[in-house]
């Protein structure tokens, strides 16, 4: 039996690296510790092998991605190709800079011959103003990756490349499309779209208070526009004036030299700070006949402006959702305390994947959406839904990413605090969530809350 023992015994010290053992006694106490580890259980000593294997190997963590269920995959190649430009753009040319000029209420004009290289409008829309075959899909991803950086820089080429080109494309004659368009798409033209006013914003469809008069070769345009984007700065701005005597709605191109236009830049807002909205003030501003948008005969065709450019608020929610939860997951990974990577804490993972299911339906809500709108499939109550649903998402997702960083995420140098403010505007604009939730409410049920 002794003889077993010792047999025993001696194999297991030829397998033994003896200068090991010696490091270790000088740090313990090798009996007691032998004693201690021979009294544990089979499963307590195997994941403490476990444990101990793994400490020190530095693990690869995943990569951050915010496109979780690919839907990168279901584009065509050139759709990726203009994704992946995008993306490039917004990483080089604005994440760098985008802080600087939020706090101080200012766009970053040096973007403009920058975007111009980038030539994105030239995806979407031909020279006479028609949309390309997928321009729906190519916009929409396009928003995604411009908002997933900043929203303000979205709004600005969603103003421009959107409401204001959009409402020449649908309500202009071909001669104006011809003269306006092609210089909008090469961004020579910088556009606006003037529609809410001091004391007019969700109830525009009845209310404008802004009049246009004719008089002669020439309109009269008398009234205000309040929050209107890139206005300070804008070559052309969309005026929407109701006319005195028929009580229609029309639409003007407005010149910003126009005798009787003046802007004042809007000041203090807490969201969208690079956006320059801008106060306007028509005071017997003259737009010759020439100007006045010859197929926007009533509101009907604002709306029709609203219903195209909807669907690309949408977008903007699921692209700064997903900006902010790939934020936060890369914040997670690096920052560490009680020894680890946050990003490990159980609680930290309940917020990720909150905010990952977020992102990934609002992304597949939003192609869908997109495929119907390039089908012409989309209504009115679509784009709503897909509004109010990603403007809501998006917010609590940019809360709690914002919540990932401690106190780190309401400083403006980690991105997610800009983000987090910004989200508030597109809660509001293109249509509150209340209005938008009573269009839906209206097409589901069949009656109409509107007065
Ligand atoms: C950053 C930013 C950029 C913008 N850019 C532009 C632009 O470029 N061009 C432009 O024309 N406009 C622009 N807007 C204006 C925007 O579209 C309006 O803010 C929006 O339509 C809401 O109008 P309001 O702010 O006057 O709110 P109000 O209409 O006064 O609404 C105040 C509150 O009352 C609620 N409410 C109103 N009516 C109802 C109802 N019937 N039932 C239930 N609740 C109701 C609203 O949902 C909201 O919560 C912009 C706004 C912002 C904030």
């Amino acid at each position: 039996m002794a003889f077993g023992k010792m047999g025993a015994a001696m194999d297991l010290m030829s397998k033994m690296d003896m200068s090991k053992i010696s490091e270790l006694a000088k740090k313990v106490d090798l009996n007691e510790l032998i004693g201690l580890v021979s009294s544990l259980d089979e499963s307590t000593l195997n994941s403490m092998m476990k444990m101990a294997k793994s400490k020190g190997r530095k693990k690869d963590l995943p990569a951050v991605n915010g496109d979780f269920f690919n839907i990168t995959e279901t584009l065509t190649d050139n759709q990726r190709k203009i994704q992946a430009e995008v993306r490039a753009f917004m990483e080089a040319e604005v994440e760098p800079i985008i802080n600087q000029y939020w706090s101080r209420d200012e766009f970053p004009q040096q973007l403009i011959p920058k975007f111009k290289k980038l030539n994105l409008i030239r995806h979407i829309f031909n020279e006479d103003g028609s949309r390309k075959e997928d321009a729906s899909i190519v916009e929409g991803i396009a928003t995604m990756e411009l908002a997933r950086i900043d929203v303000s820089t979205a709004t600005f080429f969603g103003v421009h490349a959107g409401l204001a080109l959009v409402s020449i494309a649908l309500c202009g004659s071909d001669e104006q499309k011809a003269r306006w368009i092609p210089a909008m798409i090469n961004m020579d033209l910088i556009g606006a779209f003037g529609l809410t006013e001091p004391e007019v914003g969700s109830g525009v469809a009845g209310g404008l208070r802004t009049t246009c008069k004719r008089d002669g070769d020439d309109w009269i345009l008398n009234g205000e526009k309040y929050w209107i984007g890139n206005s300070t700065f804008a070559d052309i701005i969309v005026i929407w004036a109701r006319e005195e005597e028929s009580n229609e709605v029309k639409g003007f191109v407005v010149e910003k030299e126009n005798p009787g236009f003046s802007v004042e830049k809007i000041m203090g807002k807490i969201a969208l700070r690079c956006v320059e909205n801008g106060h306007i003030t028509l005071k017997d501003c003259r737009v010759k006949e020439a100007d006045r948008l010859q197929k926007a005969d009533s509101f009907r065709n604002t709306a029709d402006v609203l219903r195209l450019t909807r669907a690309g608020v949408a977008w903007q929610g699921v692209g700064a959702a997903m900006g902010a939860y790939e934020k936060a997951l890369a914040y997670a990974q690096s920052r560490k305390q009680f020894g680890k990577p946050i990003a490990g804490f159980q609680l930290v993972q309940n917020h990720l994947v909150l905010m990952l299911g977020d992102v990934t339906a609002m992304q597949q809500m939003c192609l869908r959406l997109s495929r119907m709108q390039a089908k012409g499939e989309m209504r009115d109550e679509h784009a709503s839904l897909a509004k109010v649903f990603t403007a809501a998402r998006c917010r609590e997702v940019v809360a709690r990413g914002r919540e990932v960083f401690g106190g780190k995420g309401i400083l403006l140098d980690q991105h997610i605090a800009r983000m987090f403010c910004d989200t508030e505007a597109i809660y509001s604009y293109e249509g509150t969530n209340e209005i938008n939730t009573l269009v839906v409410g209206r097409a589901v049920t069949g009656l109409s809350s509107f007065v």
